[in-house]
């Protein structure tokens, strides 16, 4: 077959693509999207980032008009909400723009969630023990060793509470693990700065959180 000439070419591509419009177009929502919709918010009641109820939307992580055919997939959805304020579903969901999305957005709504129980229950220990002075003593120690840290090596904020964490965690993991509830308390007085100061963990350390949550959980809960 002889090559098309440069205009034919573009026109033959010209038509092709009119051709084609109507199709792409016409991927229209499947007959079974109501029902799928509503099987999902029955089975994923609440929104996966924020836990709320309001404004619920049902969330294609890989989207619909790349990959009609995970229309009804269930392992394709997520509850996120569109409530007044919040908006998980533009934030979480597509990155802030609807001509986004985020193929993690499953995973981050996991750590998220995680962290906010361990948040709580941090904050409960530290009421129930009565060590709000001894925690915000050691918070207090901490942050300036972390300034020191971003003063002297130029690093950010963030990854030098990383590295204080981690030289922390490894001098005190032996009394942590067994079960030493004064080192307990300043694990929570910790976990609640890290928390609120929104440090963000690196992703293999994120994954490692959410698998040992509930054993954090269980030793958080105050005895
Ligand atoms: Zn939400
Ligand atoms: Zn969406």
């Amino acid at each position: 077959m002889k090559p098309l000439a440069p205009r034919a070419a573009y026109l033959f591509a010209a038509l092709l693509a009119l051709a084609l419009l109507p199709t792409c177009d016409a991927a229209e929502r499947s007959p079974h999207w109501e029902k799928v919709r509503a099987e999902h918010l029955k089975a994923e009641p609440s929104c996966a980032w924020c836990g709320g109820a309001k404004d619920l939307q049902v969330h294609h992580v890989k989207p619909f008009h790349e990959h009609p055919e995970l229309e009804l997939d269930q392992a394709n959805l997520i509850t996120l909400c569109e409530a007044p304020g919040l908006n998980c579903h533009l934030i979480h969901g597509h990155h802030g723009d609807w001509k986004k999305e985020n193929p993690e957005v499953r995973e981050q709504c996991e750590l998220h969630r995680a962290m906010v129980r361990i948040r709580e229950a941090a904050a409960a220990r530290i009421v129930k023990r009565k060590c709000e002075a001894k925690a915000a003593a050691l918070q207090k120690r901490l942050i300036e060793r972390i300034d020191q840290r971003v003063a002297d090596s130029g690093r950010t904020w963030d990854a030098c509470a990383v590295d204080v964490a981690t030289d922390w965690l490894a001098d005190r993991r032996g009394a942590l693990e067994a079960g030493n509830q004064d080192r307990w308390d300043e694990a929570a007085a910790f976990l609640l700065l890290v928390y609120d100061r929104g440090v963000t963990p690196a992703p293999d350390v994120r994954r490692e959180l959410v698998a040992q949550v509930e054993d954090i959980l269980r030793r958080l809960a105050a005895e």
